[in-house]
């Protein structure tokens, strides 16, 4: 079935260079790790983000000497294809300063910004620098208000909390927002998203918060981005890993592409080996994997131990090499190319990759 035909319309909001929501393509963000007292390695990160094809890049601000820092980077050019969001807790006059220094967005809680009054002076200044901004409640970080009024039902609380800021937005006739509202609770996440995908019409960023590990969390994130996906809701998400920024970016598109919902990148399909494989196909998937990991344009690889069900696989795939006990047969486009010994292979493929692209 083709998810794309369920997918949700909601309404379209605009984030620097790009659009979100109204069936457009799923944005796929990041969040850096470095310090902006690190400023050289926060700009190579930012840097390889892009290249990985990070399309909305959200940086922490925590303190009034982050926003030097923005606005240089927002003047280097760092942003103009790729978003910023200023994330920013606690501090309204940081959400403002932030705005005023070329986000592209904000991410706010109001919950924990100062309140509603607050929150409207933050409002006002988006509407004046044509920002959006993206409501985030998280549940760890859910307004104590609303949980002593839902009796510490955490979940509850959010949604709620969130219904309400929504109102308020609308009632200030302010319309360019998104919204998360990410659980550490897969099943949570899955129930918060599915209630608000109901109620409301405004884009959802969808994540799973503080997923872990690169292994956990790309599977947690899978499994609820996945269900959610799958059902038409979402409109950008984020992989949260304790792990590198560009490992969220690829773990971001190999759920989207496994849906069908973007293609991006290589989509290697390497089998798992077994007591006919005569190549170690592991260290072989791992440099392949190396050398294709930048590439940000569709491709589909295929790497077989055996010739079971190698050939089948490889003539699938754009470019694929199924191995026999020495030899190794590269297949492009469904047609055999050329046999060749198996310590030769990654330099043949990489040499078929190149004529290729
Ligand atoms: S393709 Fe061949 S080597 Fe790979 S798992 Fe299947 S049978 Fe084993």
């Amino acid at each position: 079935m083709e998810i794309n035909s369920i997918r949700k319309k909601t309404r379209e909001i605009i984030i620097g260079s790009k659009k979100i929501g109204a069936g457009n393509p799923i944005l796929v963000q990041s969040m850096t790790k470095n310090k902006f007292k690190q400023i050289d390695l926060l700009k190579e990160e930012i840097k390889e983000l892009i290249n990985s094809g990070c399309e909305v890049i959200r940086i922490a601000l925590t303190d009034k000497s982050s926003i030097n820092y923005i606005r240089s980077l927002v003047k280097e050019g760092f942003f103009s294809d790729t978003p910023l969001v200023a994330d920013v807790q606690f501090d309204f006059e940081l959400a403002l300063l932030a705005l005023e220094a070329g986000a592209h967005c904000v991410r706010i809680n109001p919950g924990n910004i100062g309140g509603l009054e607050k929150t409207a002076m933050i409002i006002k200044k988006a509407k004046e620098t044509g920002a959006c901004i993206r409501i985030g409640v998280n549940s760890g970080s859910v307004d104590k208000k609303y949980l002593k009024k839902y009796d510490n039902d955490y979940l509850r609380a959010m949604i709620e909390s969130t219904l309400e800021y929504v109102r308020f937005f609308e009632n200030m006739e302010f319309y360019n927002f998104k919204i998360s509202a990410k659980a550490s609770s897969v099943m949570d996440t899955i129930y918060a998203y599915r209630t608000l995908s109901e109620k409301i019409n405004y884009p959802l960023h969808l994540g799973v918060t503080e997923a872990g590990s690169k292994f956990s969390g790309s599977i947690k994130s899978a499994v609820g981005l996945g269900i959610l996906l799958n059902e038409g809701i979402g409109d950008t998400l984020r992989v949260s890993l304790t792990d590198s920024s560009v490992d969220e970016v690829k773990a971001g598109y190999c759920i989207l592409n496994s849906l069908g919902l973007r293609q991006f990148g290589v989509n290697i399909i390497s089998c798992p080996a077994c007591g006919r494989t005569r190549v170690d196909l592991k260290t072989i998937t791992q440099e392949i994997e190396r050398i294709t990991g930048k590439m940000t344009k569709p491709l589909k690889i295929a790497i077989m131990g055996c010739i079971v069900n190698g050939p089948g696989e490889a003539r699938e795939a754009d470019i694929g090499i199924a191995f026999s006990i020495k030899k190794a047969a590269i297949f492009v486009k469904g047609k055999i190319l050329r046999s060749v010994d198996v310590k030769d292979i990654v330099t043949e493929f990489k040499h078929e990759l190149e004529k290729l692209m």
